[in-house]
């Protein structure tokens, strides 16, 4: 008998364990002694067939041989990740505490989730001999000429044709009259693009590029540099020098629909080389781009964080652009933060990582700080452009329009004479946040949430922000039978109405989750306000904060971010110093000065004073400072455990058997707060509790975290009740 034949294998369920096996009966025993971690295999789960993937192989099992089952296919001859992937997922399995099948499901697209072959070609169209003889009889038809002389070279897939606006319609008449066939070809044929004339670097960037070319083996630089400073022209040519020796560059991006400017500024560069995932991809587009970096065709890869899971052949580099973004962290299921494991990924492959932003996290500036990361500071903008200058306007007692100053509709008007664009930020969309009854003082509240209904006043609707819960505005009061409704505070709808009053031959442009939708939108938003030459409104909530190039926006409106100052969240006053960081850049990026006017009922509040006088870095390190004292992350690690059910006693009742089990296993210096009711105490008719712990710094917090997990997954409770852990969480709702 073979010394190995057991196999584990993990599914890609809410398990926390892998399954053992016995191989296939039709394997003979030197196959499977060959068999990688990572392989693909198809196994009998309960009722139906799974692919799991091999994590390791036994001599025995705990589980009689009698009741062993046999796997029913191995996919794969070789693994198709590499060893370090395979290794990165067990530890963020390890780490996150997550069920290991899930995580390993990550690193292979869908279609190989479900056993497809590695190399899906697309269905593509050829032309027959004679349709390459230009036929007579389409001369009638424009169209199908057109689509003769595109295939003359080559073969397209229906995909690439379709985009090009020749309908299946057209297609199918081609190859009705035997001008054309189909086919299947291996690849898109990649457009060309002319090669760019490359900007002439300034002295920090050149000094950056320099440095980060030299850096072989694992190193962690973060790229400092002010909003516009040129950080992007720095990976393009650091990424340039990595693929001329050969090797494969990783791009992860917050999110792609929201800076269409930054995919195309890639692909501008280097073509065909780059690959981009993004959502808008079909499953054979999906797993052909990982195929082109597993196999090494394909040099840079951009994509947002689950890209973080892509196989490569040859990985000699790893970008983070905006390492300080949110979007990086996954708040449901999976819940891992892509840049902390795109640095362990750099550490596992031995490469080198660049984390770029203009607000580092607090993270990363105390990496820097204790000497872990290096540093590269791009401290002037790449253009003659200069930051803006500031202005506080307190609003206490000011009369309002819609939320916005005389001062600033002042503004605004002024940078309009100027035929100069000005941006107004107001993080909140919709028209207002609560419908109250003046007569009354009923409020319109969610049936399903501890929540307030939002007025969307076109819709004619009231929906909830938390569940998807709406419902027509009422036309008198449930309460009181009275038509005096109120809308009390701003959304962008709002605002919006009111400089389209104020502003009536100014072109506004509005720019919120319900305006703008997709990439494609935003894309067409962006290029309108780029064109425009004779000045307009943007206003916007935080999809406006992404690092937009705007080259003629020169003011810059902060409506109202004072609810920020209270928030609970100990996050909070580096989210602000960022997001007033972030949004003040997009002002003044282009030849004119810009300025910034930030309007608060809070006008003496500290932060306010840092951000304009001070630079991020010293605010950051006063921050930190803060955090160290209360031993908050990153100088303690923080774990949240959450549990919702419809009966509000069940949810408490589960973590505080949570909170006995953690008592029981943890050092005294861990410390347990809970379980209490989540600020958000019910969502979507479900009761939320939190359980918070606090740690220092150790190894051993993870090695709990994984007992309390089994342990919660043993617990039996009712069908309805879920549960999750959050370790290093980023949300406290
Ligand atoms: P960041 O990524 O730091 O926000 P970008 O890389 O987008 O900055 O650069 C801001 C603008 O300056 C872009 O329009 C870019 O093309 C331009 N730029 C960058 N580097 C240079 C350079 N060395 N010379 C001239 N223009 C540059
Ligand atoms: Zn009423
Ligand atoms: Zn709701």
């Amino acid at each position: 008998m073979h010394p190995m034949p057991i196999l584990k294998i993990a599914v890609a369920k809410p398990l926390r364990s892998t399954f053992d096996y016995l191989p296939p009966l039709d394997c003979d025993d030197a196959f499977i002694a060959k068999l990688q971690p990572g392989t693909r295999i198809e196994v009998p789960f309960g009722k139906s067939h799974l692919v799991g993937v091999l994590v390791s192989r036994a001599p025995e099992s705990d589980i009689h041989k009698t009741k062993l089952k046999r796997a029913s296919r191995i996919i794969d001859s070789n693994s198709l990740i590499s060893g370090t992937l395979l290794e990165l997922c067990l530890w963020a399995a390890h780490y996150y505490a997550h069920p290991i099948g899930e995580v390993l499901t990550l690193a292979f697209p869908p279609l190989l989730r479900k056993g497809a072959e590695t190399t899906p070609s697309f269905n593509a169209v050829k032309l027959t001999p004679e349709g390459r003889l230009a036929p007579r009889g389409i001369q009638r038809s424009p169209k199908q000429a057109a689509l003769v002389e595109r295939l003359q070279s080559h073969a397209m897939t229906k995909n690439t044709l379709r985009t090009e606006g020749f309908s299946n319609a057209v297609i199918k008449a081609l190859i009705d009259k035997g001008f054309a066939t189909t086919c299947r070809i291996d690849e898109p044929v990649p457009a060309t693009e002319p090669p760019q004339p490359l900007p002439t670097l300034n002295p920090e960037q050149d000094h950056a590029v320099k440095q980060l070319s030299k850096l072989r083996g694992f190193a962690a630089v973060l790229l400092y540099g002010i909003t516009g400073s040129g950080k992007t022209e720095v990976y393009l040519q650091a990424i340039a020098n990595t693929v001329s020796r050969g090797q494969q560059v990783m791009v992860l991006i917050p999110e792609i629909a929201l800076t269409p400017q930054t995919a195309s500024r890639f692909q501008e560069r280097f073509g065909a080389a780059v690959g981009v995932l993004h959502s808008g991809l079909t499953e054979v587009q999906r797993a052909r781009e990982w195929e082109r970096a597993r196999s090494g065709k394909l040099q840079v890869l951009l994509g947002t964080r689950s890209a973080l899971f892509t196989p490569f052949h040859t990985l000699g580099l790893i970008v983070v652009d905006e390492e300080h973004d949110s979007a990086y962290k996954q708040q449901d299921g999976f819940r891992y933060h892509a840049r902390d494991l795109a640095i362990k990924r750099a550490q596992l492959e031995g490469c080198p990582i660049v984390l770029g932003s203009a607000t580092p996290s607090l993270e990363t500036v105390s990496n820097v700080v204790s000497g872990r990361f290096q540093r590269f500071t791009l401290s002037t903008r790449a253009s003659a452009a200069t930051l803006p200058t500031w202005q506080i306007t307190d609003v206490r007692q000011q009369p309002l329009k819609a939320g916005l100053s005389l001062a600033l509709i002042k503004a605004c008007q002024d940078t309009l004479n100027k035929e100069e664009q000005a941006l107004l930020f107001l993080n909140r969309r919709g028209f207002a946040h609560t419908l109250l009854c003046h007569d009354c003082g009923w409020v319109a509240h969610c049936d399903h949430c501890d929540s307030r209904m939002v007025i969307h006043k076109r819709q004619n609707k009231l929906r909830c922000h938390h569940c998807q819960a709406q419902k027509s505005l009422p036309k008198n009061c449930p309460n009181c039978h009275s038509h005096q409704w109120q809308g009390v505070g701003y959304g962008t709808e709002r605002a919006e109405l009111a400089l389209q009053g104020l502003f009536p031959n100014t072109p506004i442009y509005r720019i919120d989750s319900d305006t703008v939708s997709s990439a494609a939108q935003l894309d067409t938003v962006l290029q309108a306000i780029n064109d425009n030459k004779n000045g307009c409104l943007i206003l916007g909530t935080q999809m406006l904060a992404k690092g937009h190039d705007l080259a003629r926006v020169t003011l810059v409106g902060i409506v109202d971010t004072d609810a920020l100052l209270f928030s609970s969240d100990f996050r909070a006053e580096e989210r602000l110093t960022q997001l007033l960081t972030q949004v003040s850049g997009r002002s003044g990026r282009g030849s004119r000065q810009g300025s910034v006017m930030l309007q608060t009922h809070h006008p003496e509040a500290d932060i306010f004073h840092q951000v304009i006088h001070q630079d991020y870095w010293e605010i950051a390190r006063s921050i930190l400072a803060a955090r160290q004292n209360n031993g908050l992350p990153p100088f303690g690690q923080l774990v949240m455990m959450h549990a919702d059910s419809k009966d509000p006693s069940e949810a408490e009742r589960f973590l505080a058997l949570a909170r006995q089990t953690l008592n029981s296993i943890l050092p005294n210096s861990h410390l347990l707060i809970g379980p209490l009711p989540a600020p958000l105490s019910k969502r979507a008719g479900k009761f939320r509790y939190q359980l918070t712990w606090l740690a220092p710094h150790e190894k051993n917090l993870h090695r709990f975290a994984n007992v309390i997990a089994d342990t919660l997954t043993r617990l039996p409770h009712k069908h309805e009740l879920s549960w999750s852990i959050d370790i290093d969480p980023h949300e406290f709702l």
